[in-house]
């Protein structure tokens, strides 16, 4: 699977996907919480086929101005509530809750119908009440289509973002693989929270770049600007604009430099270890500055680059010691504390960097388990 993302062209049309995006989330919301009100009247839950029976109701009595939406989509929303609340009921998840309209963004199309594809252009089957009847009203929109894609289109998806233009999703079965050159060598790398972003095994440090620094150091400038205007005056809004623009500047810009790693490192290694976060453990102890550095999306991103050019991914258990045992001669410092960067081993006395040596011992137990020799 491989997700094309495309700009929407600035045209006047765009405010009925607006629309649609703000009716889809009605239909969502109003769903919830009629499964909530056949709970509290001790009603059995409605699947997904109740559901849709239910949505035909509504559109033939109390909610008419359903009829315009694309039935494709609403099946699509419905599919996804029915699958929150199966979670729910095997435990896997929590309770399904109702998305506030701003966290609302996006609609997907997964069947093969409601859209049509040439060239630069996606034409969506819209419904418009016309002289007495509810008729298909086909709207042409024109995106920037700067690459070409692969494969057979599963779903489209159009997402509105906080800054208020609209991106077309294309996802497609297409698998993208591309050999490289084996290097014979392999590497364990630590993520870290005060040296660097990332540390490797043969002594290496990766720092996040300076640039993405700076435009923290703006987000912060201007983030407490907003917080000075009034809120909801048109001077209040500009600054929000302004601010969810710089917002995706950083996570384009840490993006692109995550990318460009992951391509680095997988060039460079056949086998890569990391350990397997354990973020929730992490935001404990270090706060925010977790999900700033977004690691998990890092993780991600390196896994597809390794499946692609057919490298070994390996991820250490949680629970594996990796800072505390000198990756010389296996002597366990219990005293080491979170505040020693660099220690001496009691034992060997090498000297160690704390985040080197735990690479070490992410790299070791990595082929380790791989092998079967733990
Ligand atoms: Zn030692």
């Amino acid at each position: 699977m491989k997700t094309y993302k495309y700009k929407m062209s600035d045209q006047s049309n765009l405010i009925r996907l607006g629309n649609l995006i703000d009716d889809v989330h009605q239909v969502h919301a109003y769903f919830h919480r009629w499964q909530r009100q056949r709970y509290k009247e001790g009603l059995p839950y409605a699947n997904y086929a109740a559901m849709c029976e239910h949505l035909t109701e509504c559109k033939q009595t109390t909610q008419p101005h359903w009829n315009a939406l694309p039935s494709q989509v609403l099946q699509e929303e419905l599919k996804r509530i029915d699958a929150a609340y199966q979670r729910f009921f095997k435990k896997q998840g929590g309770k399904p809750h109702i998305k506030p309209r701003h966290k609302f963004k996006s609609v997907t199309f997964r069947a093969q119908a409601g859209w049509k594809l040439s060239d630069n252009r996606i034409t969506l089957t819209l419904r418009k009440y016309n002289r007495g009847k509810w008729r298909y009203d086909r709207v042409p929109y024109t995106f920037f289509k700067h690459r070409a894609f692969e494969g057979k289109i599963r779903t489209v998806t159009i997402k509105r973002d906080t800054v208020g233009d609209y991106w077309l999703f294309l996802t497609t079965d297409f698998t993208d693989t591309e050999l490289l050159q084996p290097t014979g060598e392999s590497v364990g790398a630590d993520f870290g929270m005060k040296d660097a972003f990332l540390t490797l095994s043969n002594g290496e440090k990766i720092q996040s770049p300076q640039f993405l620094k700076q435009s923290l150091k703006a987000l912060r400038t201007l983030s407490k600007s907003l917080y000075r205007k009034v809120k909801g005056s048109g001077n209040w809004w500009r600054a929000v604009r302004q601010l969810a623009r710089l917002y995706r500047k950083v996570s384009n810009q840490r993006r692109d430099w995550h990318w460009k790693l992951a391509n680095d490192l997988c060039k460079r290694f056949d086998t890569i270890v990391l350990e397997t976060l354990n973020i929730d453990g992490m935001k404990r102890l270090w706060g925010r500055k977790v999900s700033d550095l977004a690691f998990y999306q890092f993780v991600e991103m390196l896994r597809y680059k390794c499946q692609k050019h057919k490298r070994q991914f390996l991820q250490v258990e949680q629970w594996t010691a990796t800072t505390k045992p000198c990756s010389n001669c296996g002597y366990h410092n219990k005293d080491l504390s979170l505040s020693d960067r660099r220690w001496i081993c009691p034992k060997c006395n090498l000297h160690h960097d704390r985040d080197i040596n735990a690479a070490i011992n992410i790299k070791r137990a990595g082929i380790a388990a791989q092998s079967g020799v733990i």
